[in-house]
């Protein structure tokens, strides 16, 4: 049986396109990690169940969604077959065997999924031609506005807009901006939890030039909620990083209303330092102007820089 799963920390993306892939493809959803708020709000909203956790790619047969990076997915990768990656970020997977890769530059993974959809391309993807449900559609709907966050994210594209539209209509969503602010509200839950919590909740990790490297992000639509907590932060952060063996870690505290992001750094902070041009303070934070996405604002200029020390 073909198992369909997104990366490790799943956000709404990872989990709402693995979801409707395994319907389309007649697979079983997995996850690789607990569910956040957001999600689970999502999935209660349009009844459907959340999928199984899978721990090791070993046996199985794998259809990766929303990921193609080594440290975000099982350790034993080798050990499944990987059949196909339907995915928006840069590759960092290789196979010893031609895979179907699919990965385009918009704004989530369900927007892929949605083009293909109403281009009557699914059969591309391998899958069966089946319906989208407004169920299905819920989910994708939902899935496009978390990564874009309401289309406020510099990574959203016309794409993006133009497929929720579609998708809206057959989930019966008349208000796509009111639904976009109710996740907004599920999603900000996380900024009320413990810093260990919060730091985890959306977390990657990157291998930058043989550099071990952590970025969390949590979106917020008020900064008083999560500014008493950046010290806790700045601690716990500092406890990974030593434990873990992380050459640096960056949290990246999003207001989603006045587009910039507070970020914490510890470990080596010259090198976030050159790698933003920007000075931090004491205790190890900045203001980033205009930085929303970690994909496209925060990750690149970390790896522009460790490829050169
Ligand atoms: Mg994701
Ligand atoms: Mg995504
Ligand atoms: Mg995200």
């Amino acid at each position: 049986m073909v198992c369909v799963v997104g990366h490790k920390n799943p956000d709404t993306d990872s989990i709402c396109s693995a979801i409707v892939m395994a319907y389309f493809l007649d697979a079983t959803p997995g996850r690789q990690g607990e569910l956040n708020p957001e999600t689970k709000y999502v999935l209660e909203k349009f009844g459907v169940p959340e999928p199984k956790y899978v721990d090791s790619a070993k046996g199985r047969e794998l259809v990766l969604v929303d990921h193609a990076d080594p440290s975000q997915t099982f350790s034993d990768l080798d050990k499944g077959e990987l059949v196909c990656i339907i995915d928006h970020h840069k590759n960092g997977i290789t196979t010893s065997k031609p895979i179907l890769h699919i990965s385009k530059p918009l704004g989530s993974t369900a927007t892929v999924i949605a083009e293909f959809y109403f281009n009557n391309g699914m059969h591309l993807l391998g899958a069966k031609n089946k319906e989208l449900t407004p169920q299905m559609a819920g989910l994708l709907l939902a899935a496009i506005l978390s990564d874009t966050v309401v289309f406020r994210s510099p990574t959203t594209t016309e794409v993006d807009k133009e497929m929720a539209e579609k998708l809206a209509k057959i989930a019966g969503i008349d208000d796509i901006e009111a639904f976009g602010k109710e996740l907004l509200k599920a999603k900000s839950v996380v900024a009320k939890k413990p810093a260990a919590e919060m730091l985890t909740t959306d977390y990657k990790e990157f291998d930058m030039n043989g550099r071990k490297v952590g970025i969390g992000q949590v979106e917020v639509v008020d900064f008083s909620d999560v500014e008493p907590k950046v010290d806790e932060l700045l601690r716990v952060m500092k406890e990974k990083q030593e434990k873990e063996g992380y050459e640096l870690i960056v949290f990246a505290i999003t207001d989603v209303l006045n587009k910039g992001s507070k970020v914490l750094v510890v470990g080596n902070r010259e090198a976030f330092e050159k790698a933003f041009n920007t000075k931090l303070d004491e205790k190890g934070t900045t203001y980033l102007e205009g930085v929303m996405s970690r994909k496209k604002q925060l990750v690149p200029p970390l790896e522009e820089y460790f490829k050169k020390v």
